[in-house]
């Protein structure tokens, strides 16, 4: 690819942002390794959704989607106290590749990607501390680079190195995670009812990614590893219709957690560190872009930084994705909302949605355009 100025760069996270950026760098001529706290770049998670928007990422970056996803065929909004779908939209006419992908198969594809471009993939190293020149690990030892990515997730060191303490709040939404042996269409299924949701969509090998979110006054943890019981979950839907609970019924490990919302950072950069994927903008997943998002921020900070001046490449990698990624997390802050209607106003959504599936179906998604259709790798 083009010839680049030899930077060293030091990427915290293996995860979908820092494998990516890693990738994407090496493609590119930079000498890149990753440090990932971990004892694996691991088979953590559960169902993701890789839209257009990523999927073209993932081909500018020679991998290939459908190598590990369920091509997706359409999105299916259902009444979940009926069971009966309200609408049904074609996905084929998204503008590009839609696919349904375990995180972990995806994390394979990027580490697998990674790898054969020659990245040096270290884990058990925690970053703690960020230094003048690199970053101090867990146990004392330093690791020098021209520059530190923050591909360190939600809860990420270089974030608060940064910009310090971030004030997250809570939604007042509760999110179960889960996946379970039913077969089901290539159809992403939301199952909208009064105050809660849940969203059902196959992945690989007869398994189902459930994604279960409902309105709590109580706080619950933010994060992706807290355990909960199948039980507190279907007690949660008890009054969902018999369709639905079936699926629930076959769930034996559950996962749940709190939704937060986290501004997205004002800087992105100081000229030595820069900030990537959920490090930057952590988003609810009512639009389906953290992995997304991540993957187009990894494209387009390894385009910038390797052009010239590093600091200058920051800055337009800064200017060109802030704008990009704060429409995106509203959009997805409003559709928590529009999921979990009640009363008149769920009766009238309902009917505005039958009615768009019916006479104009393609207006549903052609609404999500800006999204889908763009094309971060479009210049280089
Ligand atoms: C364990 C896990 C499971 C997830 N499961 C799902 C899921 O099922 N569905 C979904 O939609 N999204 C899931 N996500 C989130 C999703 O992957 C991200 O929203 C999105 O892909 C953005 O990616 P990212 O690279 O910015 O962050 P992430 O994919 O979260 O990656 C961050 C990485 O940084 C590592 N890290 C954090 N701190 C340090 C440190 N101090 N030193 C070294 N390494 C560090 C983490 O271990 C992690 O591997 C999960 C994230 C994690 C970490």
């Amino acid at each position: 690819m083009a010839s680049a100025p030899r930077r060293e760069v030091l990427v915290v996270g293996g995860g979908i942002g820092g494998l990516a950026a890693a990738l994407a760098l090496a493609r590119r001529g930079a000498w890149v390794r990753v440090v990932e706290q971990a004892p694996a770049i691991s088979e953590v998670g559960a169902g993701l959704q890789i839209t257009p928007n990523g999927s073209r990422v993932l081909r500018a970056l020679g991998l290939s989607p459908e190598s590990v996803g369920v091509r997706a065929l359409a999105v299916e909004p259902r009444d979940a106290l009926t069971g009966r779908p309200i609408a049904r939209f074609d996905l084929r006419r998204a503008g590009g590749d839609y696919f349904f992908v375990h995180r972990a198969d995806l994390i394979d594809l990027l580490r697998q990607g990674a790898e054969a471009a020659g990245v040096p993939l270290r884990t058990e190293a925690r970053v703690t501390a960020i230094t003048p020149h690199g970053v101090e690990l867990d146990g004392g030892e330093h690791l020098s680079a021209d520059l530190v990515v923050g591909a360190d997730g939600l809860h990420s060191v270089v974030r608060r190195h940064l910009l310090g303490d971030d004030r997250p709040f809570f939604t007042g939404q509760v999110a179960w995670r889960a996946i379970v042996p039913v077969e089901q269409g290539p159809v992403a299924r939301i199952w909208m009812a009064p105050g809660k949701h849940v969203v059902t969509y196959p992945l690989k090998d007869g398994r189902l990614n459930v994604v279960a979110v409902r309105e709590e006054a109580q706080w619950a943890e933010e994060g992706w590893s807290h355990r909960d019981s199948p039980d507190a979950l279907r007690r949660a839907f008890g009054d969902v219709a018999l369709n639905l609970k079936a699926i629930l019924a076959r769930v034996t490990e559950v996962g749940r957690w709190g939704l937060f919302r986290h501004p997205v950072a004002d800087r992105w950069h100081d000229g030595r560190t820069v900030l990537l994927g959920d490090a930057a903008h952590p988003t609810l997943p009512f639009l389906a872009q953290g992995a997304n998002l991540a993957l187009e921020d990894a494209w387009v900070l390894a385009r910038e930084i390797l052009r010239d001046d590093l600091r200058e490449g920051l800055d337009r990698y800064q200017a060109e994705r802030r704008p990009r990624v704060s429409d995106a997390v509203g959009e997805a802050n409003a559709n928590a909302r529009n999921y979990h209607l009640k009363g008149a106003r769920r009766r009238a959504a309902h009917a505005g949605l039958w009615t768009l599936g019916f006479l104009a179906p393609g207006a549903f998604l052609r609404r999500y355009d800006w999204l889908y259709r763009f094309d971060v790798t479009a210049d280089g």
